[in-house]
């Protein structure tokens, strides 16, 4: 019986002149084992591993050298949200490894000691077009449509280049994460206070994270098919209603936040008529009453004197202190 195909990426150099190595003095390589010449080997990414999958390799194996020119680092990250994905998608076992030898001998004892677990039942046969992205994504669905695999979503190690963003209590919707998200995964509407994530577009560079001022965003590295990946609120509010022509502008909520904190304590907000009503207002009725009020904000009641560090010393020469 045939064997499922292994797919054995290498560069031209280094593992070209292995396998002809193999061939010319050893038993070349195992006949399922099909080899396939990439220009850097440690800049294969996950959209060409997922799609190999998708195609219906049992396993797929990457040749190093025994001591790899460029650091291997960022491949292994990527072997391991692999090695994620297939074994959320049903695909277990060690599908994918490096195989890091000089020795063509050794390349060939490494091929045939491979256990291999079966392939997807449904080979996909999809053009793999568009940037590097789609393509990701798109070799990641229909990887999921040949296993028939029914898993909604997959948990992926910190790091990864898909997730979700969770917002927990204490969003006062404030939009910053919005402005600072560079791929349009944070969306607002400008009619209503909502936040909206598109979990197709999140790259989980945590952006939003850093930038939100009450650091109530926690990022969920993991993969998501179907309705789990749907756009959807994270969270919404009431708007607060100008007072005076009754436009929404504003959070409820905040609104009433700052009221709370403004009333009764600064000096600005305490005379009549109710000064406070300006925060009530949107912006262009709050610039009319306050030029019809003729407001002189700099007709604050007097500071208390500041104390410099010549004021202190002198208090001491006087009192004799040294
Ligand atoms: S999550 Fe943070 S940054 Fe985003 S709207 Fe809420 S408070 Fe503002
Ligand atoms: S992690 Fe990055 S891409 Fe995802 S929502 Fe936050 S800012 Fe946008």
């Amino acid at each position: 019986m045939a064997l499922p195909p292994v797919l054995l990426l290498h560069d031209e150099a280094h593992g070209g002149a292995l396998i002809d190595a193999l061939a010319r003095h050893g038993d070349g390589l195992p006949a399922h084992v099909l080899p396939l010449a990439v220009n850097e080997v440690t800049q294969i990414g996950l959209e060409c591993i997922a799609a190999a999958f998708a195609y219906g390799a049992a396993a797929v194996r990457i040749l190093l050298h025994a001591k790899p020119r460029h650091d291997p680092a960022g491949l292994y990250h990527t072997i391991a949200l692999a090695e994620a994905n297939l074994a959320g998608l049903g695909l277990d076992g060690t599908r994918i490894a490096t195989i890091e030898t000089d020795d063509p001998f050794a390349l060939g004892d490494a091929l045939h000691a491979i256990t291999l677990g079966a392939p997807v039942p449904r080979p996909a046969s999809f053009e793999p077009l568009g940037g590097r992205r789609e393509v990701l994504r798109f070799a990641l669905h229909e990887l999921r449509r040949a296993a028939s695999a029914e898993t909604e979503v997959i948990d992926l190690p910190a790091g990864a280049p898909f997730g979700a963003v969770e917002i927990g209590d204490g969003c006062t919707l404030c939009l910053s994460c919005v402005s600072a998200c560079p791929t349009g995964a944070l969306s607002d509407d400008p009619d209503r206070p909502v936040l909206r994530f598109s979990e197709d577009a999140c790259v989980q560079c945590g952006l939003c994270k850093t930038t939100c001022p009450e650091k109530v965003i926690t990022l969920l590295p993991r993969l998501a098919f179907g309705a789990a990946a749907a756009t959807r609120v994270l969270r919404e509010e009431e708007p607060f209603h100008c007072i005076h022509c009754g436009k929404p502008f504003g959070v409820k909520s905040t609104i009433d936040s700052v009221l709370s904190k403004l009333e009764g304590t600064h000096w600005m907000y305490r005379s009549a008529p109710p000064r406070l009503d300006l925060i009530k207002m949107c912006g262009d009725c709050r610039v009319i009453a306050v030029t019809e009020e003729a407001f002189d904000p700099h007709d604050a009641p007097q500071r208390p004197k500041l104390r410099t560090t010549d004021d202190y010393l002198r208090e001491r020469e006087i009192k004799g202190e040294s």
